[in-house]
């Protein structure tokens, strides 16, 4: 017998396993609302043409070698992605008390992140949103984190957020908790908080001494705006707290696989960054040694040109113009259609997704009804629609309803 005979297998990862049906399925009206990558208007991924005009450069520059990058990544990418984070003006870059390290996308910044906390700061306790995005709490159990909690944040009644309830549970969090923040564009749900009250959770995370760690995925993403999708961790800094926050190019760049990211640390003395930076390269000097060159090159060199930037930024605002006309489309077809209930929520969450409301049931329903392919919490991805195929989703719902 084997000695890997007591290898069990493990359950399926739902969201690729869903992206997987989708490819094998022939049927010629099925749609993918599953996968959180950007889709254009006739349902194609979309390279960045910024991305693709630097890319032929770097391929003609025979100047670019393959050596190695350093353990914590490329300068010119970690620089210029803290700043994009908490703006070029920041008092906290200036101060020299803000820096950033390379990671393997978002996903690897949180790891990272998360084991500095654990291995350094000895914390155990981290908060993450009910619901949030499914990764979350095995990226810092992994970690060395042992008491996973969540707060409330979905109201499935209002379908909003679950504000006093949010409070309620941070107010009683042990101090030097975790407490794992969506800096926009929340996913699953598509709710963020107002600043009003990014301004109430700042209060009382300060009273009870909690620790934030701010997750970017979708910078530009919310708000079409670089600056104003970054509102809440500028608060956070202006205020005074430390924190760190893991940013990904997956979505905004378009590279999800070239796994681009940033781990950005605020600290409010000056004088640590040294030793920051030394037990950051030990941890990612155990973990992978050191990150890839491909994808961060091409995202400095964007961020490092006023005209490529630019250029850069009407495109983050073509997407994000595209997922809110998906939004209003899908709404204006649920109301033309009559189908029960009300469908505001669809236009007032922000982002790469909707949480619909609709029941595991129902979501199961359109999967095996109408060959489209959701996550069994009704969570869609809006770019998954477009104006070709809105009106057969809309009947799909309405069919689902009633
Ligand atoms: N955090 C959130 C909330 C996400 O939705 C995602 C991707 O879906 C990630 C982090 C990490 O993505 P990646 O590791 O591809 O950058």
């Amino acid at each position: 017998g084997s000695r890997f005979q007591v290898v069990q297998q493990g359950p399926p990862i739902e969201v690729f396993q869903l992206n997987r049906m989708f490819l094998d399925d022939p049927h010629q009206n099925k749609i993918n609302l599953s996968i959180g990558a950007y889709r254009d208007d006739i349902g194609k991924p979309w390279v960045l043409p910024v991305v693709r005009k630097m890319e032929k450069q770097m391929a003609a520059d025979e100047t670019l070698l393959h050596e190695y990058l350093p353990v914590l990544g490329l300068e010119q990418f970690t620089a210029a992605s803290t700043s994009m984070l908490l703006g070029e003006d920041s008092p906290a870059i200036a101060a020299g008390r803000a820096f950033g390290v390379q990671t393997l996308s978002g996903t690897g910044s949180l790891r990272v992140g998360a084991e500095l906390l654990n291995k350094h700061l000895k914390y155990t306790t981290f908060y993450y949103s009910a619901p949030t995005w499914e990764n979350h709490h095995l990226v810092f159990v992994n970690s060395g984190f042992t008491s996973p909690r969540t707060y409330r944040y979905w109201n499935a009644k209002t379908r909003s957020i679950d504000f006093d309830g949010l409070i309620e549970d941070l107010r009683s969090a042990p101090e030097n908790s975790v407490i794992l923040l969506h800096a926009c564009a929340h996913n699953p749900t598509g709710i963020d908080p107002s600043q009003e009250q990014w301004e109430k959770i700042a209060d009382v995370m300060e009273e009870r001494k909690l620790f934030p760690f701010f997750d970017s995925a979708y910078q530009g993403f919310a708000s079409g705006d670089l600056d104003r999708d970054a509102w809440a961790v500028r608060y956070f800094v202006k205020r005074g707290f430390e924190l760190i926050c893991a940013q990904s190019y997956a979505k905004n760049f378009g590279l999800y696989n070239e796994r681009v990211g940033n781990l950005a640390c605020v600290i409010s003395d000056a004088s640590l960054v040294p030793a920051m930076k030394s037990q950051l390269t030990w941890i990612i000097r155990g973990m992978y040694s050191n990150p890839p060159a491909h994808g961060a090159r091409v995202v400095a060199n964007v961020l490092a040109n006023k005209q490529l930037f630019d250029e850069w930024r009407e495109h983050i605002k073509a997407m994000a113009t595209r997922v809110i006309q998906m939004r209003e489309a899908l709404r204006a077809e649920l109301i033309k259609l009559g189908t029960p209930g009300s469908w505001d929520h669809i236009v007032k969450q922000i982002g790469l997704f909707s949480y619909t409301g609709l029941t595991q049931r129902q979501s199961e329903h359109l999967v095996e009804e109408y060959h489209i392919y959701l996550l069994k919490s009704g969570r869609i991805n809006m770019c998954g629609l477009n104006p070709a195929n809105v009106q057969y989703m809309a009947r799909a719902m309405h069919d689902a309803v009633l």
